[in-house]
């Protein structure tokens, strides 16, 4: 028996108001489509076959609801969904499509067979190449339906050749089903690339599925669900022991509505609640998944609803900061996802620890002091002073070190001052201002040392200025080391200054707030890029950090931070003698 048909084309005008743009650039974007709709179709279980990436073929099967006859030959034709009728139905919609354009914008680029039966229908076949019209006929098959997807591109030569090696398109695949897979929990997904099985995934609850797939085995019981709730919104976060923490936000993750979403405001959310338990520039792992009233949330501004826009970001911000916070501050209460082991766990150790970022700092610090140092060493050569003892000639192999002999190190001060005696004088040295201006010399004094962001972070204009200001700029940016690529209407930031944390656009933000003019761009750049990666007040450094520190602002010929304030102080002997109305 077969049903009425579900799908129809969306009229014009209603079309027209739907993010428009190319959706397909490559595998994993075909991949993402066919998995979104076999998750709106209610399947319980998905299959993804990719060869040589997603390029040569890709195959998505599900046991979801399926087509019937007409409603086949209607999907692949441009704006026919079975999801909205009319752009009020975006208010209330819960599916993840509704622009009804992937399957007809794979069928453009690519050559496409479907085969699809209801649970009580005639299994049918379409099959469809670029430039034809597509054929159905009667076939053999399960409920569910059967997406296959050969050639991609191969009748345009020019985007074909933007496709990376298979290996990276698969990659990129596999994050695809990876984000699905993660704010999906409940459904069974398998993926198999090139015959081999690469992920199974069977039913979980959300901590079972972070941590199959992110924890290592010996942190699973250490990996826990808080429920979450708000005006507006309800969801769950998985949050991990702080142990877990990275200098990186691979495992700080947070999905809306089923979509994985790179929302600023809710990472730093989850990087506030860890804030007591982690040291600064370690992100925690956790995965916030938030189920929002879809009249709150905007997915209609990207074609690939890659970003979404809230009504209220900062009231949802503050709820989730509070829920998380509270689910962490009473940790009694979360049941652990599997056996807890019987050594005490790492939250407790950390807690007997009075300051628990103190020992991190310490090493963080010196590591980047001891870079600083390498670079500036390597930028003026052998120009450095003879600074120890007076030998004038080439500079001993591990200086600076040996140099504090020239002055007396008498500790730190005040949570900023590295104090110093020299010359009869007492010195107190600004730590962050002096790393700032040592780090800044380093970057004027040859091209940038780039890291290339293994997830690049999403830099969005808040105006025409900013963006028209992004457009001008993002060649001179490029030589201060920040690399930006355009994507549709957001931007891409995927490299940065060695020495920033991966994941910390604070610099780049704030440039771009005040987006400096052209010919003060590049100082800006590097004065942002020194500052965000300078040690900060509160820092504390170990005494060999803190000698290098002191040893080479000795050096510098303009003791002054980029912006001008002085990096040291100097009290005199008799100018202290004075103050206590001492006779000098
Ligand atoms: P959209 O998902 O935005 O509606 P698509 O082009 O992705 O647009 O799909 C068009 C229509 O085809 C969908 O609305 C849905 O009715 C149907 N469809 C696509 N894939 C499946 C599937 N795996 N199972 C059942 N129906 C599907
Ligand atoms: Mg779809």
């Amino acid at each position: 028996m077969a049903s009425p048909p579900r799908i129809h084309i969306l009229p014009t005008d209603t079309a027209k108001r739907i993010a428009a743009g190319e959706v397909i650039e490559r595998p994993a974007s075909v991949l993402r489509e066919l998995l979104d709709n076999a998750l709106d179709a209610g399947a319980t279980a998905i299959e993804a076959e990719i060869e040589g990436g997603g390029i040569a073929s890709l195959r998505v099967t599900d046991n979801g609801c399926g087509m019937c006859a007409e409603d086949l030959a209607l999907a692949v034709l441009p704006h026919a969904t079975s999801k909205i009728a009319t752009l009020d139905d975006l208010l209330t919609a819960r599916t993840l499509g509704f622009r009804g354009e992937a399957l007809a914008s794979v069928a453009a680029v690519a050559r496409l067979e479907i085969l699809s039966a209801e649970a009580d229908g005639t299994p049918h076949r379409l099959v469809s190449f670029p430039d034809r019209p597509a054929v159905v006929e009667p076939s053999a098959g399960r409920p569910g339906t059967t997406v296959r997807i050969m050639g991609l591109f191969d009748s345009y030569p020019a985007r074909k050749l933007f496709l990376k090696r298979p290996a990276s398109e698969s990659a990129h695949c596999r994050q695809v089903f990876v984000d699905k897979a993660l704010a999906f929990s409940a459904v069974s997904f398998r993926l198999l690339s090139d015959g081999r099985i690469a992920i199974f995934l069977p039913p979980s609850d959300p901590a079972g599925r972070v941590a199959a797939l992110y924890a290592p085995d010996s942190f699973r019981g250490l990996v826990t669900e808080a429920v979450l709730s708000g005006p507006g919104f309800g969801g769950r976060a998985v949050l991990g022991d702080p142990a877990l923490a990275r200098p990186d936000r691979r495992h700080t993750q947070v999905f809306v509505n089923g979509r994985r979403v790179p929302e600023y405001a809710l990472l730093t959310a989850l990087d506030w609640a860890y804030s007591s338990v982690l040291p600064g520039g370690e992100h925690p792992f956790a995965f916030l998944f938030l189920d929002v009233d879809p009249a709150l949330v905007d997915f209609n501004i990207h074609p690939a609803k890659r970003e979404v826009r809230f009504r209220d970001i900062e009231s949802m911000r503050r709820a989730v900061l509070k829920s998380i916070q509270g689910a962490l501050g009473d940790r009694a209460r979360l049941s652990p996802y599997r056996d807890p082991p019987a050594e005490p766990t790492l939250w407790e150790v950390r807690e007997g620890i009075p300051n628990p970022g103190t020992r991190h700092d310490e090493r963080k610090s010196w590591a980047r002091i001891a870079e600083l140092a390498s670079c500036v060493r390597e930028a003026r050569g052998t120009e450095l002073p003879g600074a120890c003892g007076e030998s004038g000639g080439a500079v001993p192999p591990d200086w600076p070190r040996e140099c504090s002999a020239g002055f007396r190190f008498l500790g730190a001060a005040l949570g900023v001052f590295l104090v110093y005696e020299e010359d009869g004088a007492l010195w107190l040295l600004d730590q962050h201002a002096a790393h700032e201006r040592l780090l800044f010399e380093g970057l004027r004094s040859g091209p940038p040392i780039v890291q290339e962001l293994l997830v690049p972070l999403a830099v969005e204009p808040e105006s025409d200025e900013e963006e028209a200001w992004l457009i001008s700029s993002s060649g001179a940016l490029r030589q201060a080391g920040y690399l930006l690529e355009r994507e549709g209407p957001r931007w891409l930031l995927t490299g940065m200054p060695a020495g920033l944390r991966g994941g910390d656009s604070g610099a780049i933000l704030e440039l771009l707030r005040a987006r400096p003019a052209p010919d003060a761009l590049l100082l800006e750049a590097h004065a942002a890029t020194a500052c965000r990666a300078a040690v900060k007040d509160g820092d504390i450094l170990d005494r060999a950090a803190a000698l290098d520190l002191i040893a080479l602002s000795r050096e510098l010929p303009e003791p002054r931070c980029p912006h001008g304030r002085p990096v040291r102080l100097r009290f005199g002997k008799d100018e202290l003698y004075r103050l206590v109305k001492r006779l000098v």
